[in-house]
Order: structure tokens, then sequence, then C-alpha cells
């Protein structure tokens, strides 16, 4: 296109420019999204969706300034957003509930998001960054917040009501009827086959190579993990079959 050669930049930032290729390559992954039609069916500007939207009341954030952009295809605009707007939305969908045309500009946000990790946009890295140790508990143990996390020290923000932590939860635990919940190191316990299983599906959906993309570091780590449950796996299977044979 005509455009090959142009690039876009603020001239009193020190920032690069962007090439209107780049642009045209990132509108498309969104147009291109799998769910882009049926978040989007026009846009009357009337405004409903800010009105409704909680973050909106706190960022200089406006679902309908979103959809406008992506409606209008403002290029230029859509990859402003993506440098910091769209993460103050609240993926809530009240918006979508909302508006008389029946877009989701949540649904449109959450496609941004995704186009923007696989464009390793710094956006991304520096909004995920600071989830890494909550990523790495899922990937590993299967589960986020294990019972042995919950101290007054970890949520002081839980004001008076964190005195009811005290509790003798490794007890409790125990007096629970379901035998995978006696534990205090994981919420649950995750069988290795379905730990395996899990990790298939992340690899097999891309969920890892946009790991890859925002923190190579952690995907390292990840990837070391994933190597030793599979190598147990294979061993557990090795020992069923000779336990049978
Ligand atoms: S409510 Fe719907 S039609 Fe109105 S501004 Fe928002 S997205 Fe556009
Ligand atoms: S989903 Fe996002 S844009 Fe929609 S109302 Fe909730 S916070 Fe606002």
């Amino acid at each position: 296109m005509a455009h090959a050669a142009t690039t876009i930049g603020d001239p009193v930032s020190s920032a690069p420019p962007v090439a209107y290729d780049k642009l045209e390559e990132i509108f498309a992954d969104i147009r291109g999204h799998v769910l882009y039609d049926h978040e989007l069916h026009g846009c009357l500007n009337c405004g409903i969706c800010t009105a409704t939207c909680p973050s909106a009341q706190y960022y200089d954030y406006s679902p309908r300034e979103i959809v406008q952009l992506l409606w209008t295809e403002n290029l230029e605009g859509i990859y402003d957003a993506m440098q910091e707007k769209i993460w103050a939305c609240a993926q809530c969908y009240t918006c979508a509930a909302r508006c008389p045309f029946e877009n989701s500009p949540g649904g449109l946000v959450m496609i941004m998001r995704e186009v923007a990790i696989k464009h390793g946009m710094q956006s991304a890295k520096d909004v995920l960054r600071p989830f890494s140790r909550v990523l790495l508990k899922v990937i590993s143990t299967g589960n986020q917040l294990a019972p042995n996390m919950i101290t007054r020290d970890a949520f002081p923000d839980w004001g008076p009501d964190v005195s009811k932590v005290d509790a003798p939860l490794n007890i409790l635990r125990k007096a629970i009827p379901v035998p995978t919940l006696h534990t205090m190191d994981t919420a649950w316990v995750v069988n290795l086959r379905t730990s395996v299983e899990l990790y298939t599906i992340w690899e097999e959906t891309g969920v890892l190579d946009q790991l890859e993309t925002v923190d190579e570091n952690l995907f390292d780590v990840v990837s070391d993990v994933m190597d030793e449950k599979r190598e147990e796996y294979a061993e557990w299977l090795e020992e069923q079959e000779a336990e049978d044979a």
C-alpha cells in the first residue's frame, strides 16, 4: 500500500515511531479474531457503555472511545489505546448487557489484549509482570492460592477480618470429606495426569507461545517444570504397566 514507508510518532517523545504497516498488521489481527464480528455490530456513539462502566469512573478510559476507534478503523488511535487504556477494563461485561447494538466493548478489549500480547507490546509485559509468581504457581501446582499462603502478613489490606485466618486451617482442612482438599501447600491436589493434560492444552492453544513473548525467563522456568512433570508421569505409567504385567 501507499502507506508502507509512513510512520507515526509523537514529535516531542523519544519513543520510536511506528510504521504504518505495523499498525495495519495489528488491526488485521484484531479484525481477524474469531470473536470480532460477534462483539462489534456498529456503534451509535451513544455512550451508554461508558455511563455504566465501573472502570470509566476511575480511569482515563471509555469503552465508547474504544468501540469508536475500532468501528472507524482509526489505526493510530487503536495502537495508542493499546499502550495503556485497554488494561483499565475490569472485564465485568456490564457494557455488553447495556449496548443497544449488542456490542461487547469488554470483549473487544479482550481481543485487543490478546493482540497486544501476540505483538509483545511493552504495555502487556508491564501489566503481566506482577503476575509472574501467580502464573508459575498455577502452572506448577494446578491452582493459585494455597491455604498456607493465607497469613496476616500476606494480606494486610484485609482489615480487622484478617484475624479469622488464624484458625487452625491444617486441622479444619482434614475435616473436609474430600481427600484432595487435605493439603495446605495447594488449594487442592491436582494429579499428574491432569497436569500433563493441562500442559498439552496450553501448548496447543498457543498460551505458552504468548507466555514466551511476554516473559522469556518465566517461559523457561515453566518449560522445566513441565518437562519434570511429564517425566514423572511417564515413570508412573511405566510402574503401572509393570505392576499389571
Ligand atoms: S453503548 Fe454500544 S452503541 Fe452506544 S457507544 Fe457504547 S458501543 Fe456504541
Ligand atoms: S467490561 Fe470493561 S468496558 Fe465493559 S463495563 Fe466492564 S470494565 Fe467497562
